[in-house]
C-alpha cells in the first residue's frame, strides 16, 4: 500500500488524480463507476456510494461493489458517502445506504469520507445512532466555526471546499479550528494543492514545511497507521 512521503503535499480527497512527484492523492472510486483500484505510488483510494449516484434500482449493485472493493489494501477509507438534500434520492434511502457503508467501514476498521449538503442534523443523528468504530472526515466543508467545532467535538475531521479555502473569508475559520483535525483537498477540481497549502500555512502563520508535517501527522492518526 502506498503511503505519503515525508515531504509530500497530501490531497486528501480528489477525483481523477494523476500521479505527480511531491503530491500524494487520495483518489475517490465512485461505486457507480465500478473501477478496480490499481496499486500506484503516490495514490491511495477510498470507495463509496455518493448520494448523487444512488437510486432504488442500483442500490444493491453499488453496495455489492463497495463490499468487494473496500477490503483491498490500497482502499484506505469508505466514501465519499453521506447525505444531500439538494440532489439525490429520498432521504430514507440515503440514510439506509449510509448506514450500510458505515457498517462496512467498522468491520474493516477503515474511516469514512463524507459528503454532506444541508443535512447536518441527519449526519449528527446518524453519528449518535451508529456510534462508529472509525473516524469520519467531512470533505468540502465550508460551514461556520460553530458547526465545525460541533463536528470536531464528536471526533470528526474536516477538509475544506477547495474554492472556499483560498478566499480571505476562510482565514478566520482556519485560525479557529484545531490544526490536528483538518485536511486539505482539491476534489478533482483542477485546483493546485500546493497553492492551498500556501494559503493555509499563511493563515496559520507557519511555514509550508511545518504544515506538511502536521498534515502527515493527521493522516497517520486518522488512518491509524501508527503501528
Ligand atoms: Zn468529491
Amino acid at each position: 500500500m502506498s503511503f505519503p512521503k515525508q515531504n509530500d503535499f497530501i490531497d486528501i480527497h480528489t477525483h481523477g488524480a494523476v500521479p505527480s512527484p511531491g503530491i500524494f492523492s487520495v483518489e475517490t472510486l465512485m461505486a457507480h463507476e465500478e473501477k478496480i483500484p490499481v496499486e500506484t505510488a503516490g495514490l491511495a483510494y477510498t470507495s463509496g456510494i455518493h448520494p448523487w449516484n444512488l437510486n432504488d434500482e442500483n442500490h444493491d449493485r453499488l453496495l455489492l461493489y463497495v463490499e468487494k472493493i473496500a477490503s483491498y489494501e490500497s482502499v484506505i477509507a469508505i466514501g465519499e458517502a453521506g447525505f444531500d438534500k439538494i440532489k439525490g434520492p429520498a432521504m430514507d434511502l440515503q440514510q439506509r445506504t449510509f448506514e450500510e457503508q458505515v457498517y462496512i467501514a467498522g468491520k474493516l476498521r477503515k474511516p469514512v469520507v463524507i459528503h454532506c449538503v444541508r443535512a447536518w442534523e441527519e449526519l449528527i443523528s446518524a453519528h449518535k445512532k451508529l456510534k462508529p468504530a472509525t473516524p469520519w472526515l467531512i470533505h468540502g466543508f465550508r460551514g461556520k466555526k460553530e458547526l465545525g467545532m460541533q463536528l470536531i467535538s464528536k471526533g470528526m475531521y474536516l477538509s475544506f471546499w477547495f474554492d472556499f479555502i483560498t478566499r480571505r473569508e476562510a482565514t478566520p475559520l482556519i485560525q479557529s479550528l484545531p490544526v490536528d483535525r483538518i485536511f486539505l483537498e482539491t476534489d478533482g477540481s483542477g485546483a493546485d494543492i500546493r497553492n492551498i497549502y500556501k494559503k493555509v500555512s499563511g493563515d496559520l502563520g507557519i511555514g509550508v514545511d511545518e504544515l506538511k508535517i502536521q498534515m502527515l501527522k493527521n493522516y497517520t492518526v486518522f488512518f491509524n497507521r501508527n503501528n
